[in-house]
């Protein structure tokens, strides 16, 4: 073993303590409480910390990297994020959509012997196996539908949440603008029982979401909060300017902003990589509406080129406009998909357009339907995967990135297909 491979087995077990954490480099080593979802801390041979190929399990995160975790559970959308300094985010944890075993949807994974929120904590589990005691630093709620908070409770039962952001906190009373759903209260329940870590996440601000270790050791990474209740960042500092009209609570109820434009939404940047996600936002909103319904437009105007974006709300016919598909260029699309819903056969076809953006573009989604394969046909085709877990894994410096596809069917872990390297631009 090489002296530079010995010192990055130290990092990891050294950079994986929680902040305020007394653990001593000493006692990283001593005997570990029991954890409910993990094996004892393997002893990390190199193939498994530089080996990123077919057939074997995922190598584990090491400290520099940027690890963005799209899980599958069929259920929803559910991103975790192991930022460079080890400090971990979850973006949305679903479970919604159609009804299990609808033809509409798409199968619940790995199978239905747990809810979504349990699988995903034991996947976090497992990406986190080089830590003392798993925990999710941040958890940031896009906006109050099932198929974005419904797993966070059940998630937070097993994996702690230290922070949580959503759009509303504190007030929950008028979020939809007309149509509620059957879990909204469950996930309000759940913020009001622990209030002391709820934050309200707030457009513009680069310091709600932060560094928590070492924050000193990657300047050049940062979370942009980049709208929520229709306010969109201004590209100015922090400010921000609102979408929505000033009378809007004056409209009649169909008019009004919904859940959906009121969603939050961040770009993750680490250098020349830049990551972008953004809830179930419109940009081709319902014939007839104002246009202040798109969403998408500003924002696309403020975030710029981006190397990942994840498609806003799931590749829907209402989201990925011209204007936004042309701005973000993204190098990797992300689609991820409940429903037959996703994507829009015209959303592919703006997500492939070279008349829109030149150059090469690659499409992961989590799952097709069979519906969907039925009414789409070959166009799927030129997906590049479209089924599994998805992982970006951002090197050091963010310069260089990959995609990698995981088997969702079980807890392998084992890779798929590994995509790239890709060069940030
Ligand atoms: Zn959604």
């Amino acid at each position: 073993m090489t002296r530079r491979l010995l010192g990055a087995l130290l990092l990891i077990v050294l950079g994986a303590r929680w902040p305020g954490s007394a653990t001593s480099a000493l006692r990283a080593s001593a005997p570990r409480e029991s954890r409910p979802y993990l094996p004892e801390l393997r002893t990390l041979s190199a193939a498994t910390l530089t080996a990123q190929s077919v057939g074997s399990p995922l190598p584990p995160w090491q400290a520099g990297t940027l690890d963005i975790h799209v899980i599958n559970t069929g259920r929803g959308d559910a991103a975790l994020l192991i930022l460079p300094d080890g400090t971990t985010m979850q973006f949305d944890a679903g479970d919604g959509g159609a009804p299990v075993g609808s033809p509409r949807g798409v199968p619940v994974v790995p199978d239905g012997t747990r809810r979504p929120g349990e699988w995903i904590a034991r996947y976090a589990s497992r990406v986190m196996s080089h830590y003392r005691t798993p925990g999710i630093d941040y958890a940031v709620l896009s906006h109050l539908h099932d198929d974005h908070f419904g797993a966070l409770p059940e998630l937070a039962r097993h994996v702690p949440i230290r922070t949580m952001l959503d759009r509303a906190w504190p007030e929950y009373g008028d979020v939809s603008g007309g149509g509620t759903f059957p879990a909204t209260d469950a996930y309000v329940a759940f913020a009001r029982a622990e209030p002391s870590r709820m934050v309200r996440f707030e457009p513009g601000r680069t310091d709600q979401i932060r560094l928590l270790r070492e924050p000193g050791a990657y300047p050049d990474f940062v979370v942009r909060n980049l709208f929520a209740n229709g306010q969109v960042w201004t590209g100015a500092g922090q400010a921000t300017r609102s979408r929505f009209p000033e009378n809007a609570a004056a409209l009649p109820a169909d008019d009004r902003p919904n859940e959906n434009e009121s969603s939050a939404g961040i770009r993750v940047s680490y250098g020349a990589f830049d990551f972008y996600t953004g809830g179930d936002i419109p940009g081709r909103p319902r014939p007839g509406v104002a246009d202040w319904h798109d969403i998408e437009t500003p924002v696309a105007q403020v975030v710029g080129a981006v190397e990942v974006a994840a498609a806003n709300h799931h590749g829907n016919r209402d989201s990925t406009n011209a204007f936004f598909v042309s701005t973000l260029q993204p190098r990797l699309w992300i689609l991820q998909v409940w429903s037959s819903d996703h994507p829009g056969h015209d959303v592919l076809d703006r997500m492939l357009s070279k008349r829109l953006y030149p150059g090469d573009r690659d499409v992961l989604a989590t799952d097709i339907s069979p519906a969907n394969r039925i009414v789409i046909g070959p166009l799927l085709d030129r997906l590049i995967s479209a089924r599994g877990h998805i992982v970006i894994r951002v090197e050091r410096g963010g310069g260089t990135y990959r995609a990698i596809v995981l088997e969702d069917m079980d807890e392998s872990m084992n890779i798929k297909a590994v995509f790239g390297p890709y060069q940030s631009r």
